[in-house]
């Protein structure tokens, strides 16, 4: 490991990499690349930190990509790189992202921006529409996101043509969403449940979180039994409707505190 000659502490993964597009197992098979982010919140070696995830709310106890084979020290270590240089080399990383995306095989193609890992910042999500602008007419993008208020104002005004999204409920900002208009994606203890809701089943491919004619996409929660447990029969959804009365009666608590106080 080589350390930082000024701090002594281990320098943060910074190395650029020779590709920055991936494919995941399940990506792979529909033949779909992806940029991932470590999920939620962390500690670069150096220790800096960062928040890959600042619309996470209530999906952060329950993230796939929070256990398994995404902590594998390699697979966070390359998730932690990309983080790295969206943060501290954005410029340089942007103009990388869209020489690769320029390459033939990504021509017909679709690109999901993170299976992990969310937009972070104003500036890395404007750096993505500059990319997908230049990018051939035929290479396709889409993402989930709960990062609401920045797609309200940076995407939703003038969105490229060739970029879709979803909405990804349990966030903190699912209460900015209109449901009956804005396409969302919940996540339901099982199939059973998505179509009770009257939700799409989004199992059989990935794009229809994009692609589904209802803006209603429901996915049914990985099998990941810890996870599972943790949901019962909640949906992503319902947790964070949940959160959100557990905080604001946290705060109202606190305010009447305050008055008690200065009485
Ligand atoms: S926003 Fe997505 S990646 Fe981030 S913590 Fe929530 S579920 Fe995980």
């Amino acid at each position: 490991m080589s350390n930082n000659t000024t701090t002594g502490k281990p320098r943060a993964n910074t190395q650029k990499p020779r590709r920055l597009l991936t494919q995941n197992s399940q990506l792979r098979a529909e033949g779909i690349f992806n940029f991932p982010l470590p999920a939620w919140a962390g500690r670069f070696k150096d220790g800096s930190t960062y928040n890959a995830c600042p619309g996470a709310g209530a999906c952060a106890k329950l993230c796939y990509a929070r256990v398994g084979t995404y902590r594998f020290p390699s697979v966070l270590a390359a998730h932690e790189r990309n983080m790295w240089l969206t943060m501290h080399a954005l410029a340089d990383w942007e103009a990388q992202m869209a020489e690769e995306i320029r390459h033939k095989r990504f021509r017909g193609k679709w690109i999901r921006l993170h299976d992990s890992g969310d937009f972070h910042s104003d500036e890395y999500l404007e750096a993505w529409l500059r990319i997908m602008r230049d990018a051939p007419e035929d290479t396709w993008f889409y993402c989930y996101t709960k990062s609401v208020s920045m797609f309200r104002r940076l995407v939703e005004p003038n969105p490229p043509k060739n970029f879709l999204w979803c909405y990804s409920l349990g966030g903190k900002e699912d209460h900015l969403l209109d449901l009956e208009v804005d396409r969302h994606a919940d996540v339901f203890p099982g199939v059973a449940e998505v179509e009770a809701a009257g939700y799409t089943d989004q199992t059989e491919s990935d794009l229809l979180s994009v692609l589904s004619e209802s803006p209603k996409v429901g996915i049914p929660a990985n099998r990941i039994p810890m996870l599972l447990k943790r949901q019962g029969d909640e949906t992503f959804s319902s947790l964070q409707r949940a959160l959100d009365k557990k905080i604001a009666e946290k705060r109202k608590r606190s305010a009447a505190g305050g008055l008690d106080l200065a009485s």
